[in-house]
């Protein structure tokens, strides 16, 4: 990636937080880099290195500063349209590190050879493969030094640096401090209990966390999410351990909050990138906003209410059924069957008000009798297939590298369909571009009568339809509360032959 550094130098002076994570500065003489937001003294412009990321400083020989954290930044944004092959490896590393294989593995994954990678990776990120993962490593390690309050033997582990000898040089090396030391340094805050963390994530602003949590209200599955007093609440179950997590909003820093109950910190790593990823932290609203504020039919309600993401997912599994369960019912209708669906075949759960079963796992519904739930004989024998394939891992939605291969393995399954497939991508997959054209809400909402006129009119909003798609949902709901009704019988029908079978026809 070229960075502009004058640009960089701007945004360093004003210490504009939608640079954060965008890049960072290196300063000459105390050879420590920053994130454009740190409240230290600004170096001189002749002192100053510009770096896309926090490893590319780093091989140039720069250290961390202890002030700004750059380990606390957001992540990197997706570079689509510049590479899709280093974005998708950003995910591959994010979702499991470089731990088994190195990069060789990774690139066989992505289908190109290392050396070719390596190129790529310099080019778009200033760093290798290597260096990107490792740095990862060790923000994280720095991170849960000073968030938590974990032994430094525990942290080398969940970190992924294997023994402690190997994590206590690396930090060594980097910060000139013992990890000690460094935990010396920050005051926390309050005793959590055993098994209890709390991170702060930071985000790039805008972020409009109630246009987040409103989404993830209405389809809140009974039982295993909550969403009350501007909180989102869910019990998770990962590798044999269960547990839950709540995200809140702390607007003072740019930072989502999230309490993470856990029995095994190994899995810390793994929980806060999805947590990351579900709540869309590494977006960059303002690349986002160039593209899609131009069309005049999104440019009121972008500026209305700007910042809205595309919110994920913690399980594909769970939310390509929850999308099965929508098809061609009401938001209400479906999270009423969701509810259901957990409270017969889910494990039970003692956890905080509103929590009290984990989504039932894909073996449980291989076989599950469905019948009495509410669901059509064919939706669930959608589920049972669904279920089946996931189980004996023909479709897993662990590291897709290939998402037009994956959707076409998913489209296989009798009752998913174009619909279905996009919408997993948006949310499941999180990519930028999915777009689920054959959505009725997204037709109402912009007035059209086609979804070929729909297509061709989304041409201009990529590599970002997802957001698109958000914004034109919710223009649409915003359309029917202030009708104060739902679309009636008759409406649909005007729509007749253009909803396709798998839609969830009133996802607005
Ligand atoms: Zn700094």
């Amino acid at each position: 990636m070229e960075l502009d550094w004058r640009v960089c130098s701007r945004a360093r002076l004003s210490r504009d937080p939608r640079f954060d994570g965008k890049f960072y500065i290196g300063v000459v003489g105390s050879m420590v880099y920053c994130r454009p937001i740190c409240p230290a003294p600004t170096a001189k412009e002749k002192n100053c290195r510009y770096f896309a990321t926090a490893a590319a400083a780093s091989e140039a020989g720069f250290r961390p500063c202890l002030r700004c954290r750059p380990e606390c930044s957001p992540g990197t944004p997706a570079w689509l349209g510049t590479s899709n092959t280093v974005s998708r490896a950003l995910r591959l590393i994010g979702e499991s590190g470089l731990e088994d294989g190195g990069v060789e593995s990774l690139a066989e994954r992505l289908g190109v050879g290392s050396r070719h990678l390596r190129r790529l990776f310099l080019r778009h990120l200033g760093a290798t493969p290597m260096a990107v993962a490792q740095t990862r490593r060790l923000h994280f390690a720095k991170k849960l030094i000073d968030e938590t309050r974990l032994p430094m033997g525990q942290i080398a582990m969940a970190s992924g640096f294997g023994c402690v000898r190997r994590f206590n040089a690396a930090i060594r090396k980097v910060y000139k401090r013992t990890p000690t030391q460094i935990r010396r340094l920050v005051r926390q805050k309050g005793t959590p209990s055993e098994n209890q963390y709390r991170f702060r994530l930071n985000f790039r602003p805008l972020y409009h966390w109630e246009g987040a949590l409103s989404y993830l209200a209405a389809r809140a599955t009974p039982g295993v999410e909550a969403v009350d007093n501007g909180c989102y609440r869910r019990t998770i179950s990962l590798h044999g351990g269960d547990g839950y997590l709540e995200v809140s909003l702390d607007a003072e820093h740019d930072a989502l909050v999230a309490r993470i109950e856990f029995g095994d910190p190994q899995l810390l790593f793994f929980i806060v990138e999805r947590v990351r990823a579900m709540f869309d932290l590494n977006a960059d609203w303002a690349t986002i906003v160039r593209t899609l504020k131009p069309d005049p039919s999104l440019a009121p309600a972008m500026e209305a209410d700007p910042g809205l993401r595309v919110p994920g997912s913690w399980n594909g599994f769970e939310l390509t059924i929850r999308a099965i369960l929508g098809q061609q019912v009401t938001v209400k209708g479906a999270t009423a069957l969701a509810g259901r669906l957990a409270a017969r075949f889910g494990m039970s759960f003692a956890g905080p008000p509103g929590l009290t079963h984990l989504f039932p796992t894909p073996e449980v519904l291989a076989d599950a009798n469905l019948a009495g739930i509410g669901l059509t004989g064919a939706r669930a024998e959608t589920i049972r297939t669904l279920a089946r394939a996931v189980a004996s891992g023909k479709i897993d939605f662990e590291g897709v590298v290939d998402t037009e291969t994956f959707l076409q393995h998913l489209c296989e399954v009798p009752g998913i369909g174009k619909w279905t497939a996009q919408y997993v991508a948006m949310r499941a997959l999180r990519e930028p571009d999915a777009f689920p054209s054959s959505d009725l809400g997204l037709l109402r909402a912009l007035k059209l009568k086609s979804y070929r006129e729909l297509e061709s009119r989304a041409e201009a909003w990529r590599p970002w339809r997802a957001y698109a798609a958000m914004y034109l949902w919710r223009m649409g709901a915003r359309l029917s509360a202030e009708q104060g009704r739902l679309p009636k019988k008759s409406e649909k029908r005007n729509f007749g032959g253009l909803i396709s079978r798998d839609q969830d026809s009133l996802a607005v």
